[in-house]
Parts: C-alpha cells; sequence; structure tokens
C-alpha cells in the first residue's frame, strides 16, 4: 500500500523548521498586544453567505478559489478564505461595538484556504496573522495599524521590503471616478471576463498582474485627480504620521487590491526577495463592510500579513531568527536506577523553567550521547550507579568537554547558574 502524502497545494511544519514558523506569529502579534488589540478566534468556516457578501460576489477569491461545501443538515459553508469578514461578524455577534470603546481592536492568528494555483509562496492553505480596528474613521488609526506591521517586520530582521500606498475615495468622490475609468477601460482591447469586470467591479482591472493589460493602463485615470476634499486631507494626515513614525512608502495608484469592501486607505507590503509572489501583506480601510453584512455603519480599518510568505522573506534575506534551544539539558542515566533518579532530576529541572530531556527506551551510554548531540542541549547529564550512591550527577559542557561532578540536590541551581 502506498502512504498518504499532503494535499496538493498544502505542506506540513516541521521541527526544527517550525520553530520559526511560530516565531514569526509572535513577532508579528507583538507590536499588536502592546497596542492594545485583543485575541481573537473565529470558526475555520463559515456560512457562504458571509464571504460572497463580505468579500464581494465579483471577487477571485469568491468566484474561483472559495472551498465550498453543503454540511448533512443542508447548510452552505465555506472554509475561511481570510480573516476581516468572520471577524467583524464575530465583533457584530458579540456587540462588542456596542460596549463603549470604539475602536474594537482586534488581532487574530490561523489558517486560510483558497483554491489556487500551486506554486512557490502560494498554497492552499496557508497562515495569516491579522489585526482589524473596528469602528472609528480616524487618519491616525490607518496610520497606527500600519506602523505597527512595519515594526513586526523590522522586529524580525526583515529590510527588504516596501511598503505601497494608496487610497480609494469614499462614496462621495469614488462614484465619479469609477465611472471615468469604466468609461476609459471600455475603449481598450480587453477579454470577455475582464470586459465584465469593467461593468461590476472596473476598479479591480487595474489590479490586473498581464502585461498586456498593463501596457494599456498606463494612460487610465488616476484616483488621485478625483478625491473629494475630505478624502484628500485624511490621505495626507495618513502619509504625515507615516513619516513622522519614520516609516517610508511609495504611493501606487493601481494598488486596489482584490476585495470589494475598501475604501479610502489601502496598502499593500510587497518584498523584493519573493519573484511574483511578492505580497508578504495587505489591508486597508473598509468602511462599508459592516454594512454589507448586515451590521450597522462602523468605518474599519485592518490588515493581514501571510506568515507563509514571512518565512520565505527571512530565508531570502538570509536571516536567522535568535531562537530559544530547544533543549538545554539531556540527560543520560547508565542502567535502572539512575533512569528513575535522572527523571526526577529532569522533572525537577522542567518545573524550574530549563528545556530538559531524556535518554528514553534504556540505551546504550555511546547512543543516547549521541542523541544528546544531536538534541542541541548545551549540557549533558551522565549518571551511574556509582554517581547516584555518592549523591551526584555528572554536568558535562558538551560545547567543551568538560565534565564536573554536581550534587543531586544542587543541580537544578547549579544548572540554572551555568546556563545565565
Ligand atoms: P495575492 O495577490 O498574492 O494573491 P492577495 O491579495 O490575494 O495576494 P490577501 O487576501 O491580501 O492576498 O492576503 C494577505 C496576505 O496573505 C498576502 O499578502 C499573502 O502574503 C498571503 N496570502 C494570500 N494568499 C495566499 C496563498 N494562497 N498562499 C500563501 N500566502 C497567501
Ligand atoms: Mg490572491
Amino acid at each position: 500500500m502506498s502512504t498518504f502524502q499532503a494535499p496538493k497545494g498544502t505542506y506540513d511544519l516541521l521541527p526544527p523548521d517550525s520553530a520559526v514558523y511560530l516565531a514569526v506569529r509572535e513577532a508579528i502579534a507583538a507590536p499588536l498586544r502592546r497596542a492594545g488589540y485583543g485575541y481573537v478566534e473565529t470558526p475555520g468556516f463559515e456560512n457562504v453567505e458571509l464571504f460572497s457578501r463580505g468579500v464581494g460576489e465579483s471577487t477571485d477569491i469568491v468566484t474561483k478559489e472559495m472551498y465550498t461545501f453543503t454540511t448533512k443538515g443542508g447548510t452552505r459553508l465555506a472554509l475561511r478564505p481570510e480573516g476581516t469578514a468572520s471577524v467583524l461578524r464575530a465583533a457584530l455577534e458579540a456587540n462588542l461595538h456596542k460596549a463603549g470603546n470604539l475602536p474594537v481592536k482586534l488581532w487574530y492568528s490561523g489558517s486560510y484556504y483558497r483554491y489556487e494555483r500551486p506554486q512557490a509562496g502560494r498554497y492552499r492553505h496557508f497562515s495569516q496573522v491579522g489585526a482589524e480596528a473596528i469602528g472609528a474613521e480616524d487618519p491616525l488609526l490607518d496610520a497606527e495599524l500600519i506602523v505597527l506591521a512595519v515594526d513586526a517586520y523590522r522586529s524580525l530582521g526583515l529590510s527588504d521590503f516596501r511598503l505601497l500606498l494608496n487610497t480609494l475615495g469614499d462614496k462621495t468622490c469614488r462614484p465619479a471616478y469609477r465611472a471615468a475609468l469604466q468609461d476609459f477601460l471600455r475603449g481598450l482591447d480587453l477579454d470577455e471576463d475582464t470586459r465584465k469586470r469593467i461593468e461590476i467591479n472596473p476598479l479591480r482591472v487595474l489590479d490586473d498582474k498581464r502585461a498586456a493589460v498593463r501596457a494599456q493602463l498606463t494612460g487610465a485615470p488616476r484616483i488621485a485627480d478625483h478625491l473629494c476634499e475630505e478624502c484628500k486631507a485624511y490621505h495626507e494626515q495618513v502619509r504625515e504620521q507615516l513619516t513622522a513614525a519614520g516609516v517610508r512608502y511609495e504611493d501606487d495608484p493601481h494598488l486596489v487590491r482584490g476585495l470589494d469592501y475598501y475604501t479610502r486607505t489601502t496598502f499593500e507590503f510587497v518584498h523584493d526577495g519573493l519573484g511574483s509572489q511578492s505580497a508578504v501583506g495587505g489591508g486597508g480601510r473598509y468602511d462599508g463592510l459592516s454594512e454589507m453584512i448586515g451590521g450597522p455603519e462602523l468605518p474599519s480599518v485592518g490588515w493581514a500579513l501571510g506568515v507563509d510568505r514571512t518565512v520565505l522573506a527571512l530565508k531570502a534575506e538570509g536571516v536567522e531568527l535568535p531562537l530559544p534551544r530547544a533543549t538545554d539539558v539531556y540527560a543520560v542515566p547508565l542502567g535502572e536506577e539512575a533512569r528513575r533518579a535522572l527523571f526526577t532530576a529532569v522533572t525537577a529541572l522542567r518545573r524550574d523553567g530549563v528545556a530538559a530531556d531524556l535518554a528514553y527506551g534504556g540505551r546504550g551510554m555511546k547512543n543516547a550521547m549521541k542523541s544528546a548531540n544531536r538534541s542541541g542541549a548545551r549540557f549533558a547529564l551522565v549518571a551511574g550507579e556509582r554517581d547516584l550512591a555518592d549523591g551526584v550527577v555528572q554536568l558535562k559542557d558538551l560545547d567543551s568537554g568538560e565534565q564536573t561532578p554536581v550534587r543531586l540536590d544542587e543541580l537544578v541551581a547549579t544548572v540554572k547558574e551555568r546556563l545565565r
């Protein structure tokens, strides 16, 4: 019988690489925690309509990439393709927006699913950390979120990333821009699908990645020339605050992102070491989403950063994260009595915060010492019957090879001292 393999477009996270993923998630979350964002966790699946309405009927995510299924009870569900709609749904359902403290600031971390053509950096199961600030319209809040993402990337030691920034206007100025853009696009030489898109969601045509389409878009009307005074002033404040925080950005008038509910501020982080899957994260303001999924008017802003691509970006830049040792002390017992004594010693070390492991399975000295070396531990703890009779264990420094007897009742204190 052949063995099973992970489904197409997915991969497993295994030690030691999995530790890097945990560290990346933690590094992205740390600035959010310091800025008052609370952790939220929502189900891995939702009613299909939440995404078709909340992400947009005309987006690739909904039309092509969503995993949908019908339950035995006849409910139509979808594996979540993104986080924002679910997080807003959860906040509305729990009335978090009525508790009096706006914006409601939430962060999340988890798995997302899109039926995509798998390639480097593009998977069918991937991982994001995201943040949403719900219920406030304030350019400082847009700036805050962008700064927090930049600080996360910087704390990881990344430097080859760029921030692309744009504004999409609002319900005052966007309609006229949309109409002007449609007029322009209708005059181009485009395929059937793209022609349809002009009528449903023309801004997304600006996002087309194909060279033949891009070449025709050079003269397209720019949102910057159509912004109302409020949107102009709002965007200017976002930019000023970014500059004040030492964050550089590039104006990208073609940045529209894939989702329908974005208004005003929109941004994307790209990494220059990743080839064509260069977007490591993105987000923006989504003032219309709450009403679109049946809630009150709740202007909001958020982002999602891709964990998989962030790990690839670290590799591309050759950044090695300073990960804590998996094991500080590895115990090598010689004989049955030593096995029991060292099990007790290892337990005491762990309870005092020292990462400790033991050679299980009653292996010989040579074999167990190999495991100690492979574990990456700083010290081996070796003991036989004679040591135990003397009330000591041998603490062997695996870097220098030096070995010293340590009294069992002083073991924890000694190890902690020497690890410092
Ligand atoms: P792309 O243009 O690459 O398809 P997107 O606009 O669909 O990206 P978002 O919906 O903004 O992506 O998701 C935020 C981030 O999640 C992306 O910047 C990317 O890092 C990551 N991401 C999105 N889709 C995938 C995927 N299929 N595999 C791996 N990471 C992904
Ligand atoms: Mg996509």
